[in-house]
Order: C-alpha cells, then structure tokens, then sequence
C-alpha cells in the first residue's frame, strides 16, 4: 500500500509536470547517482532540419531531392520528416515515385528501390563512404563539427548526394544537467550519432559523458553497465528504440511528448518536456523517503 506521505507527494509533484506511476517509483528515485539520456527528441528538441545539401555533378539533383523525399516520406523517423519536407520545398512539382523494398533499418538509415535502382540513406558507416570524398572534398567532417548529422544518399554503388541536418539543443537542457551535477548525478548522452556531431551536442548540453554509434539495442547494454559502476541509474528517452533501455534502468523516465511505447514502458513522465523537472523529483523523492 501506498503511504499517506508517499500519496500527496505524487499528487504535488503532477500538479509541477512530473508524473510517477506508482509510490515505488517516486520513493527509489532518491537515490539514483547517474542518469542515461537519449539525445534526438531528449536533449534535443527532436526536430531537424535540413541546413545543406551537395550533389554529385554527374547526376540530376531535382530526381535524387525528389526520390529521397519520396523514399523517407514512407519512414516517421525525425530525420525522414527533415529530408521529406526539405525535398517537397526545394521542388515545384513532384511526380509519383514508386517505392518498393523498403527497409528500416533501425540506427542506421533506410534502404529502398525506385525504377530498379536501389537506394540508401543514412550515416556514413551504412551507406559506405566509398567514392564520396571526390565531390564533398571532406566537407561532411566539417559540417558534423558543427553539430550536424551527415546523412550519405547512395545510388546503386555511387554517393550522390550529402545532407546534413541540425536538430538544436533545448532550451532547458543545460540547466537541468547543471543542476544535476549540483546534486552529484553523473549524466552521459547515449545516441546512434556519429561521434564528432555527438561530441559538439554533448559539449552544448554540457553533459559529463557520452556515447556515440550506440545502436538501439546497445543502450541497454550501456544502462546495464552504469548500473553495476552507479549501481542506481535512470534512462530518460521519447522514442520507440528507447523502451528498451527505459525498462533496463532503476527508473525509466520518458519525455511527454515521446511515443506511446515510451510513455508505457517509463516509471515516471515529465508532462511538458522539462528535464530540469528530474531535478525537483529527486528532491522530493528524498524528503518523502524521510517522513516514511
Ligand atoms: P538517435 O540515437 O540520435 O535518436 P537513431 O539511433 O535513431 O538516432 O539513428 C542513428 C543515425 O542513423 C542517425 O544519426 C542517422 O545518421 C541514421 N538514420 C537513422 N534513420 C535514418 C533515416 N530514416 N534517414 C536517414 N538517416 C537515418
Ligand atoms: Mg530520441
């Protein structure tokens, strides 16, 4: 049975935006020491645009915007929204492209055939980096510095063309983690990013560590690994890859606005997005576990 003194404490804490599922989860979350963040969505407010696109020479750019529009139209994931808006805006009038074969495939990218050509789009190390120096010239490295997410387009066995996307830092972001680090919880970003755009958004959001090319699978891994260093790790997440990792932490906490999957599968819910919120709930965890 749930204490009085446990009770009006959830009920305080819904009225500031965080929701517990139940006493045992706003009673543990007091003595958690680190914390595990998914970065798309998370820190990040989880909608990218696209800020450059190059083309290889030896091929129409119109057909590869409008086959890549229509190829990530039949993908939700927020970089495909990015590619599929950026392309609709770029082009007047788009004709029906027939996608067949399409492949999600998960931390990666997609893959897919159109007029028995097949397609990939996604990070580098999927796409293969083969023949994409002779028309980029290395401009990919300078744009993931800055932290972009570079997302290679490759026809058949040739890179033609190069996206990068930026998705920009909440607003809140470091100040919840600063005050984190106040209350002594190490903080890491976990995310599939390559590692020079995650080491640019970690440096932004001011976290103590992170881990990139991290598939989603690899999360729990990682959260599992905290857990025998920290003993007491949350995972805070917004997407359907991250129930995984949500369900493997001493508390899952998922953003509000995330997917029913994370919504169900998390302990406690930050109703308007705040992380600064994970800060009050701790404390609050604290002074309830005193009077119980
Ligand atoms: P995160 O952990 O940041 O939420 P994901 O694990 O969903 O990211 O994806 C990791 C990487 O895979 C992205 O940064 C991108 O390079 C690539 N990727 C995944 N899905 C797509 C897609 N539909 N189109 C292009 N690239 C994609
Ligand atoms: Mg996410």
């Amino acid at each position: 049975s749930i204490m009085p003194a446990t009770l009006s404490a959830i009920s305080n804490s819904a009225k500031s935006g965080v929701l517990f599922k139940g006493g045992v989860h706003a009673e543990n979350l007091s003595h958690i020491k680190a914390i595990a963040f998914d970065k798309t969505g998370t820190l990040t407010n989880g909608l990218p645009v696209v800020t450059d696109a190059y083309f290889h020479s030896n091929f129409n750019s119109n057909e590869i915007l409008e086959i890549a529009g229509a190829i990530e139209k039949e993908s939700t994931h927020p970089l495909a929204r990015a590619i599929t808006a950026y392309s609709e805006s770029q082009l007047n009038n788009t004709s029906r492209i027939n996608v067949s074969d399409m492949k999600n495939v998960s931390g990666n990218g997609v893959s897919a055939f159109v007029n028995n050509s097949k397609w990939e789009i996604g990070k580098p190390d999927f796409v293969g980096k083969e023949g994409a120096a002779e028309f980029q010239n290395g401009v990919s490295e300078q744009l993931a510095a800055k932290g972009k997410t570079v997302v290679f387009v490759k026809k058949d066995n040739q890179i033609v063309a190069v996206f990068a996307l930026k998705d920009t830092v909440r607003k809140v972001t470091k100040k919840a983690i600063q005050l984190l680090r106040k209350q002594n919880i190490h903080t890491v970003m976990l995310t599939g990013d390559n590692e020079v755009t995650a080491k640019a958004v970690a440096e932004e959001a001011g976290i103590d560590d992170y881990i990139a090319n991290c598939l989603p699978e690899e999360k729990v891994q990682h959260v599992k690994e905290l857990r025998k260093t920290y003993k007491n790790v949350a995972m805070v997440g917004d997407g359907i890859n991250d129930a995984p990792a949500l369900a493997s932490a001493n508390a899952g906490i998922a953003m509000g606005e995330g997917t029913d999957v994370a919504l169900e599968t998390a302990d406690i819910v930050l109703m308007k997005n705040d992380l600064s919120k994970i800060t009050d709930a701790i404390a609050l965890s604290g002074r309830m576990n005193k009077i119980v």
